[in-house]
Protein backbone atom coordinates (compact mmCIF):
# COMPACT_ATOMS: atom_id res chain seq x y z
CA UNK A 1 0.00 0.00 0.00
CA UNK A 2 2.54 2.65 1.25
CA UNK A 3 4.76 1.59 -2.02
CA UNK A 4 1.78 2.37 -4.79
CA UNK A 5 1.33 5.87 -3.10
CA UNK A 6 5.06 6.48 -3.57
CA UNK A 7 4.74 5.44 -6.93
CA UNK A 8 1.71 7.66 -7.48
CA UNK A 9 3.60 10.85 -6.10
CA UNK A 10 6.30 10.09 -8.63
CA UNK A 11 4.13 9.82 -11.86
CA UNK A 12 2.71 13.32 -10.18
CA UNK A 13 6.26 14.81 -10.17
CA UNK A 14 6.76 13.39 -13.84
CA UNK A 15 3.96 14.47 -15.01
CA UNK A 16 4.53 17.99 -13.73
CA UNK A 17 8.23 18.32 -15.46
CA UNK A 18 6.55 17.37 -18.65
CA UNK A 19 3.90 19.93 -18.61
CA UNK A 20 6.56 22.35 -17.77
CA UNK A 21 8.55 21.40 -20.55
CA UNK A 22 5.79 21.33 -23.12
CA UNK A 23 4.90 24.91 -21.96
CA UNK A 24 8.58 26.51 -22.31
CA UNK A 25 8.37 24.42 -25.82
CA UNK A 26 5.22 26.02 -26.91
CA UNK A 27 6.52 29.72 -25.10
CA UNK A 28 9.91 29.31 -27.35
CA UNK A 29 7.70 28.39 -30.68
CA UNK A 30 4.93 31.69 -30.34
CA UNK A 31 8.26 34.09 -29.95
CA UNK A 32 10.27 32.85 -32.99
CA UNK A 33 7.31 32.81 -35.60
CA UNK A 34 8.29 36.18 -37.62
CA UNK A 35 5.55 39.03 -38.41
CA UNK A 36 5.11 37.99 -41.80
CA UNK A 37 3.61 41.75 -42.93
CA UNK A 38 2.50 45.03 -41.43
CA UNK A 39 5.66 44.86 -39.35
CA UNK A 40 7.73 47.69 -40.36
CA UNK A 41 6.21 47.89 -43.79
CA UNK A 42 4.07 51.48 -43.23
CA UNK A 43 6.25 54.04 -42.08
CA UNK A 44 4.25 57.45 -40.77
CA UNK A 45 3.81 59.70 -43.04
CA UNK A 46 1.31 62.69 -42.74
CA UNK A 47 -1.90 61.78 -42.09
CA UNK A 48 -4.32 63.95 -43.75
CA UNK A 49 -7.85 63.87 -42.99
CA UNK A 50 -10.93 65.06 -45.36
CA UNK A 51 -13.56 66.61 -44.30
CA UNK A 52 -16.55 64.53 -44.21
CA UNK A 53 -17.95 65.67 -48.10
CA UNK A 54 -20.53 63.82 -49.25
CA UNK A 55 -20.19 63.18 -52.70
CA UNK A 56 -23.46 62.68 -54.23
CA UNK A 57 -24.19 58.49 -55.71
CA UNK A 58 -24.60 58.28 -59.49
CA UNK A 59 -28.30 57.61 -60.49
CA UNK A 60 -28.64 53.33 -61.01
CA UNK A 61 -27.95 52.98 -64.82
CA UNK A 62 -27.83 49.08 -65.84
CA UNK A 63 -24.20 47.65 -66.71
CA UNK A 64 -23.51 45.78 -69.53
CA UNK A 65 -23.32 41.72 -68.49
CA UNK A 66 -20.71 40.55 -68.95
CA UNK A 67 -19.86 37.25 -71.20
CA UNK A 68 -20.13 33.92 -68.59
CA UNK A 69 -16.28 32.81 -69.47
CA UNK A 70 -14.92 30.98 -66.76
CA UNK A 71 -10.98 31.20 -66.36
CA UNK A 72 -9.02 28.11 -64.60
CA UNK A 73 -7.92 29.22 -61.62
CA UNK A 74 -4.45 28.10 -60.37
CA UNK A 75 -4.39 27.12 -56.34
CA UNK A 76 -1.25 27.16 -53.69
CA UNK A 77 -0.99 26.73 -50.50
CA UNK A 78 -2.12 29.03 -47.78
CA UNK A 79 0.77 30.19 -45.58
CA UNK A 80 -1.75 31.77 -43.44
CA UNK A 81 -0.43 29.69 -40.03
CA UNK A 82 0.28 32.63 -38.05
CA UNK A 83 -2.78 33.55 -36.46
CA UNK A 84 -2.67 34.60 -32.79
CA UNK A 85 0.05 36.45 -31.02
CA UNK A 86 1.13 38.01 -28.14
CA UNK A 87 4.32 39.31 -28.15
CA UNK A 88 2.99 42.64 -28.85
CA UNK A 89 5.61 44.41 -28.86
CA UNK A 90 7.37 42.99 -31.65
CA UNK A 91 4.39 43.71 -34.29
CA UNK A 92 2.51 46.92 -32.29
CA UNK A 93 -0.87 45.40 -32.55
CA UNK A 94 -3.94 48.43 -32.27
CA UNK A 95 -7.16 47.43 -31.78
CA UNK A 96 -8.36 50.95 -31.36
CA UNK A 97 -7.41 51.71 -34.62
CA UNK A 98 -9.34 52.71 -37.82
CA UNK A 99 -11.18 50.13 -40.37
CA UNK A 100 -11.26 51.10 -44.10
CA UNK A 101 -14.89 50.33 -45.16
CA UNK A 102 -14.80 50.46 -49.01
CA UNK A 103 -17.51 51.49 -51.25
CA UNK A 104 -18.38 50.15 -54.51
CA UNK A 105 -20.73 50.72 -57.51
CA UNK A 106 -20.65 49.33 -60.53
CA UNK A 107 -17.82 46.74 -62.53
CA UNK A 108 -17.81 46.31 -66.27
CA UNK A 109 -15.49 44.51 -68.76
CA UNK A 110 -13.70 47.44 -70.14
CA UNK A 111 -14.73 51.36 -69.66
CA UNK A 112 -16.73 52.93 -73.06
CA UNK A 113 -17.04 56.11 -74.33
CA UNK A 114 -19.56 57.65 -71.95
CA UNK A 115 -18.48 55.09 -69.07
CA UNK A 116 -18.55 57.45 -65.51
CA UNK A 117 -15.67 58.41 -63.89
CA UNK A 118 -16.04 57.65 -60.80
CA UNK A 119 -17.88 54.85 -59.47
CA UNK A 120 -16.95 52.37 -62.05
CA UNK A 121 -14.29 50.16 -62.23
CA UNK A 122 -13.05 46.95 -64.72
CA UNK A 123 -12.64 43.38 -63.33
CA UNK A 124 -9.40 43.40 -64.75
CA UNK A 125 -8.79 46.71 -61.94
CA UNK A 126 -10.65 45.21 -59.02
CA UNK A 127 -8.64 41.87 -59.35
CA UNK A 128 -5.79 44.16 -59.23
CA UNK A 129 -7.24 45.62 -56.65
CA UNK A 130 -7.52 42.74 -54.06
CA UNK A 131 -3.91 41.68 -54.71
CA UNK A 132 -2.83 45.10 -53.46
CA UNK A 133 -4.77 45.14 -50.86
CA UNK A 134 -3.53 41.62 -49.58
CA UNK A 135 -0.63 42.42 -49.99
CA UNK A 136 -0.58 45.62 -48.28
CA UNK A 137 -1.59 43.68 -44.88
CA UNK A 138 -5.48 44.19 -45.42
CA UNK A 139 -8.30 41.08 -44.70
CA UNK A 140 -11.94 41.24 -44.72
CA UNK A 141 -14.55 41.45 -42.10
CA UNK A 142 -18.02 41.07 -42.53
CA UNK A 143 -20.42 44.31 -41.41
CA UNK A 144 -21.82 41.66 -38.71
CA UNK A 145 -18.67 41.14 -37.09
CA UNK A 146 -17.34 44.84 -37.88
CA UNK A 147 -20.79 46.28 -36.02
CA UNK A 148 -19.14 43.22 -33.18
CA UNK A 149 -16.06 44.10 -32.91
CA UNK A 150 -15.37 40.22 -33.43
CA UNK A 151 -12.07 40.78 -35.51
CA UNK A 152 -11.01 37.36 -36.85
CA UNK A 153 -8.05 38.36 -39.23
CA UNK A 154 -4.26 37.05 -38.50
CA UNK A 155 -2.33 38.72 -36.30
CA UNK A 156 -0.55 41.81 -37.70
CA UNK A 157 -3.14 42.31 -40.54
CA UNK A 158 -5.52 44.88 -40.87
CA UNK A 159 -9.44 44.55 -41.01
CA UNK A 160 -11.15 45.61 -44.05
CA UNK A 161 -15.05 45.89 -45.09
CA UNK A 162 -15.96 45.94 -48.73
CA UNK A 163 -19.70 47.63 -49.11
CA UNK A 164 -21.43 47.67 -52.63
CA UNK A 165 -24.23 49.75 -53.48
CA UNK A 166 -27.19 49.43 -55.65
CA UNK A 167 -27.37 45.91 -56.52
CA UNK A 168 -25.80 46.14 -59.92
CA UNK A 169 -25.20 43.39 -62.06
CA UNK A 170 -21.16 43.57 -61.86
CA UNK A 171 -21.22 43.10 -58.64
CA UNK A 172 -22.90 39.66 -58.47
CA UNK A 173 -24.92 37.55 -61.30
CA UNK A 174 -26.09 34.50 -61.99
CA UNK A 175 -24.89 31.61 -65.12
CA UNK A 176 -26.82 28.81 -65.57
CA UNK A 177 -24.93 26.10 -66.55
CA UNK A 178 -26.16 22.44 -67.20
CA UNK A 179 -28.86 23.38 -65.31
CA UNK A 180 -26.76 24.67 -62.23
CA UNK A 181 -26.77 28.09 -60.86
CA UNK A 182 -23.39 29.41 -60.65
CA UNK A 183 -22.15 33.05 -59.50
CA UNK A 184 -20.58 34.55 -63.16
CA UNK A 185 -16.55 34.57 -62.57
CA UNK A 186 -17.09 38.01 -64.34
CA UNK A 187 -18.43 39.46 -61.28
CA UNK A 188 -17.00 41.51 -58.57
CA UNK A 189 -17.76 38.56 -56.08
CA UNK A 190 -17.43 35.56 -58.95
CA UNK A 191 -13.29 37.58 -58.83
CA UNK A 192 -13.20 37.67 -55.00
CA UNK A 193 -14.30 33.85 -54.83
CA UNK A 194 -11.25 32.78 -57.16
CA UNK A 195 -8.91 35.17 -54.98
CA UNK A 196 -9.82 33.37 -52.06
CA UNK A 197 -9.05 30.51 -53.70
CA UNK A 198 -5.56 31.40 -53.76
CA UNK A 199 -5.45 33.52 -50.61
CA UNK A 200 -7.96 31.87 -48.13
CA UNK A 201 -7.17 33.94 -45.36
CA UNK A 202 -7.90 37.22 -47.45
CA UNK A 203 -11.81 36.30 -46.69
CA UNK A 204 -15.10 36.21 -48.95
CA UNK A 205 -16.42 38.60 -46.96
CA UNK A 206 -19.19 41.66 -47.99
CA UNK A 207 -22.53 43.74 -47.26
CA UNK A 208 -24.44 44.36 -50.69
CA UNK A 209 -26.66 47.10 -50.11
CA UNK A 210 -29.71 47.00 -52.44
CA UNK A 211 -32.89 48.68 -53.53
CA UNK A 212 -36.25 46.25 -53.30
CA UNK A 213 -37.60 48.45 -55.82
CA UNK A 214 -36.12 47.64 -58.68
CA UNK A 215 -37.05 44.04 -57.91
CA UNK A 216 -35.22 41.46 -60.54
CA UNK A 217 -33.01 44.39 -62.05
CA UNK A 218 -31.10 43.78 -58.78
CA UNK A 219 -28.06 41.73 -59.71
CA UNK A 220 -29.49 41.41 -62.93
CA UNK A 221 -28.62 37.83 -64.67
CA UNK A 222 -30.09 34.02 -63.96
CA UNK A 223 -32.09 32.93 -61.29
CA UNK A 224 -35.49 34.63 -59.40
CA UNK A 225 -34.08 37.29 -57.12
CA UNK A 226 -34.63 35.16 -53.96
CA UNK A 227 -32.28 32.50 -55.43
CA UNK A 228 -29.86 35.29 -55.81
CA UNK A 229 -29.89 36.85 -52.32
CA UNK A 230 -29.96 32.90 -51.05
CA UNK A 231 -26.67 31.96 -53.22
CA UNK A 232 -24.93 35.43 -51.92
CA UNK A 233 -25.68 34.51 -48.38
CA UNK A 234 -24.84 30.86 -48.82
CA UNK A 235 -21.03 32.73 -49.93
CA UNK A 236 -20.96 34.47 -46.41
CA UNK A 237 -22.35 37.85 -47.86
CA UNK A 238 -24.36 40.14 -46.63
CA UNK A 239 -27.57 42.29 -47.86
CA UNK A 240 -28.08 45.43 -46.35
CA UNK A 241 -31.07 47.97 -47.27
CA UNK A 242 -30.17 50.73 -49.71
CA UNK A 243 -34.40 52.31 -49.51
CA UNK A 244 -37.10 51.56 -51.41
CA UNK A 245 -36.59 54.26 -54.32
CA UNK A 246 -33.29 55.52 -53.34
CA UNK A 247 -34.21 57.90 -51.61
CA UNK A 248 -32.26 61.09 -51.35
CA UNK A 249 -33.26 62.35 -47.46
CA UNK A 250 -30.98 65.30 -47.52
CA UNK A 251 -33.63 66.50 -49.95
CA UNK A 252 -36.33 68.50 -47.69
CA UNK A 253 -39.61 66.51 -49.47
CA UNK A 254 -38.42 63.35 -49.04
CA UNK A 255 -38.03 63.99 -44.79
CA UNK A 256 -41.53 62.48 -44.91
CA UNK A 257 -40.30 59.23 -46.30
CA UNK A 258 -38.04 58.11 -44.04
CA UNK A 259 -40.35 55.27 -42.53
CA UNK A 260 -41.66 53.95 -45.62
CA UNK A 261 -38.35 53.87 -47.45
CA UNK A 262 -36.96 51.94 -45.34
CA UNK A 263 -39.66 49.81 -44.03
CA UNK A 264 -41.09 48.73 -47.34
CA UNK A 265 -37.74 47.77 -48.36
CA UNK A 266 -37.51 45.49 -45.11
CA UNK A 267 -41.39 44.50 -45.77
CA UNK A 268 -40.45 43.59 -49.59
CA UNK A 269 -37.20 41.74 -48.55
CA UNK A 270 -38.74 39.81 -46.04
CA UNK A 271 -41.80 38.97 -49.14
CA UNK A 272 -39.20 37.58 -51.09
CA UNK A 273 -36.67 35.50 -48.94
CA UNK A 274 -38.68 35.22 -45.74
CA UNK A 275 -36.62 35.87 -42.61
CA UNK A 276 -34.43 38.16 -44.15
CA UNK A 277 -33.67 40.97 -41.87
CA UNK A 278 -31.84 44.37 -42.76
CA UNK A 279 -29.25 45.32 -40.25
CA UNK A 280 -27.18 48.24 -41.99
CA UNK A 281 -28.10 51.02 -43.85
CA UNK A 282 -26.70 52.85 -47.14
CA UNK A 283 -27.46 55.89 -46.86
CA UNK A 284 -28.88 56.99 -50.92
CA UNK A 285 -26.48 60.05 -52.07
CA UNK A 286 -24.92 60.06 -48.58
CA UNK A 287 -28.02 62.30 -47.47
CA UNK A 288 -29.63 62.47 -44.29
CA UNK A 289 -32.13 65.19 -43.19
CA UNK A 290 -31.13 68.48 -41.87
CA UNK A 291 -33.47 68.22 -39.09
CA UNK A 292 -31.75 66.01 -36.67
CA UNK A 293 -34.66 65.60 -34.79
CA UNK A 294 -35.56 62.73 -37.48
CA UNK A 295 -31.81 61.02 -37.24
CA UNK A 296 -33.27 58.04 -35.10
CA UNK A 297 -35.71 57.32 -37.54
CA UNK A 298 -33.29 55.85 -40.01
CA UNK A 299 -32.23 53.77 -37.35
CA UNK A 300 -35.46 52.09 -36.30
CA UNK A 301 -39.23 52.58 -37.01
CA UNK A 302 -42.29 50.74 -37.99
CA UNK A 303 -44.15 50.59 -41.55
CA UNK A 304 -46.89 48.76 -41.89
CA UNK A 305 -46.85 46.39 -39.08
CA UNK A 306 -42.84 45.89 -40.78
CA UNK A 307 -40.61 46.88 -37.82
CA UNK A 308 -36.78 47.91 -39.03
CA UNK A 309 -34.05 48.38 -37.41
CA UNK A 310 -30.36 49.30 -38.84
CA UNK A 311 -27.17 49.13 -36.57
CA UNK A 312 -25.18 51.18 -38.62
CA UNK A 313 -25.86 53.93 -41.03
CA UNK A 314 -23.30 54.10 -43.69
CA UNK A 315 -22.51 57.53 -44.96
CA UNK A 316 -20.62 58.26 -48.50
CA UNK A 317 -17.31 59.66 -47.24
CA UNK A 318 -14.59 60.07 -46.62
CA UNK A 319 -11.99 58.30 -44.11
CA UNK A 320 -11.52 55.29 -42.62
CA UNK A 321 -13.88 54.66 -39.77
CA UNK A 322 -12.86 54.34 -35.91
CA UNK A 323 -13.90 50.91 -34.76
CA UNK A 324 -17.17 50.25 -32.94
CA UNK A 325 -15.31 50.08 -29.32
CA UNK A 326 -13.80 53.91 -29.89
CA UNK A 327 -15.32 56.52 -27.69
CA UNK A 328 -15.75 58.69 -31.50
CA UNK A 329 -17.52 55.94 -32.51
CA UNK A 330 -20.93 57.33 -34.11
CA UNK A 331 -23.63 54.18 -35.16
CA UNK A 332 -26.01 56.92 -37.25
CA UNK A 333 -23.27 57.95 -39.52
CA UNK A 334 -19.96 55.21 -40.37
CA UNK A 335 -17.75 56.68 -42.77
CA UNK A 336 -17.05 54.88 -46.02
CA UNK A 337 -14.25 55.06 -48.89
CA UNK A 338 -15.04 55.59 -52.29
CA UNK A 339 -13.20 52.80 -53.99
CA UNK A 340 -11.09 54.39 -56.94
CA UNK A 341 -13.32 54.75 -60.19
CA UNK A 342 -11.97 55.06 -63.67
CA UNK A 343 -9.75 58.09 -62.44
CA UNK A 344 -8.30 59.00 -59.08
CA UNK A 345 -9.74 61.42 -57.15
CA UNK A 346 -8.84 63.05 -53.76
CA UNK A 347 -10.00 60.69 -50.62
CA UNK A 348 -10.74 57.97 -52.30
CA UNK A 349 -9.27 54.29 -52.09
CA UNK A 350 -6.09 55.07 -53.85
CA UNK A 351 -5.95 58.19 -52.28
CA UNK A 352 -6.33 56.86 -48.79
CA UNK A 353 -3.87 53.99 -49.25
CA UNK A 354 -0.26 55.15 -48.42
CA UNK A 355 -2.15 57.62 -46.14
CA UNK A 356 -3.30 54.38 -43.95
CA UNK A 357 0.00 54.24 -42.06
CA UNK A 358 0.33 51.45 -39.11
CA UNK A 359 0.41 53.77 -36.47
CA UNK A 360 -3.49 55.09 -37.28
CA UNK A 361 -4.86 52.07 -38.52
CA UNK A 362 -6.25 48.52 -36.50
CA UNK A 363 -3.64 46.44 -36.60
CA UNK A 364 -5.36 42.93 -34.68
CA UNK A 365 -3.22 40.31 -32.19
CA UNK A 366 -5.32 38.01 -34.07
CA UNK A 367 -7.62 37.18 -31.77
CA UNK A 368 -11.12 38.16 -31.49
CA UNK A 369 -12.00 37.49 -27.51
CA UNK A 370 -9.20 40.56 -26.85
CA UNK A 371 -8.82 44.56 -27.41
CA UNK A 372 -5.09 44.63 -27.69
CA UNK A 373 -4.13 48.66 -27.60
CA UNK A 374 -0.88 50.48 -26.73
CA UNK A 375 -0.86 52.35 -23.40
CA UNK A 376 -0.80 55.46 -24.67
CA UNK A 377 -4.63 54.93 -26.72
CA UNK A 378 -6.42 53.02 -24.10
CA UNK A 379 -8.17 56.58 -22.91
CA UNK A 380 -9.87 56.53 -26.80
CA UNK A 381 -11.46 53.22 -25.75
CA UNK A 382 -15.25 52.65 -24.70
CA UNK A 383 -15.26 50.60 -22.39
CA UNK A 384 -19.16 49.65 -22.40
CA UNK A 385 -18.60 48.90 -25.77
CA UNK A 386 -16.06 45.35 -25.17
CA UNK A 387 -18.71 43.42 -24.62
CA UNK A 388 -17.23 40.62 -22.71
CA UNK A 389 -13.94 41.14 -24.55
CA UNK A 390 -10.79 41.53 -22.23
CA UNK A 391 -9.16 45.01 -22.95
CA UNK A 392 -5.00 44.56 -22.72
CA UNK A 393 -2.63 47.11 -22.55
CA UNK A 394 1.12 47.07 -23.28
ZN1 LIG B 1 -26.95 54.13 -54.41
Amino acid sequence: MRKRKLNVKRLISVLTGLSIIILLVVIIALKGNKPDIAEGSQTPTVSATPTNTTTPAPVESTSPVASPSASPQETEEPDNNLIIRTDYDNFLPNESGEIPIIMFHRFIEAYEENTDNEYTTTFAEFEALLQTLYDSGYRLISMADFIECNISVPAGTMPMVFTFDDGTPGQFNLIEEDGILKVNPKSAVGIMAAFNEKHPDFGLKGIFYVNMDIGDNTFKGEGTLKERFEILQGLGLELGTHTWGHVNFSKPENFSKIKEAIGKNQQKADEILPGLRFYSLALPHGGRPSDKSLWPLLQSGTYNNTDYYNETIMAVGANPSVPVISNKYNSLYVARIRAQGRVAVNADLTWWLPRMTSTRMFISDGDPTTIVVPEEKSGTINTEKLNNKVLITY
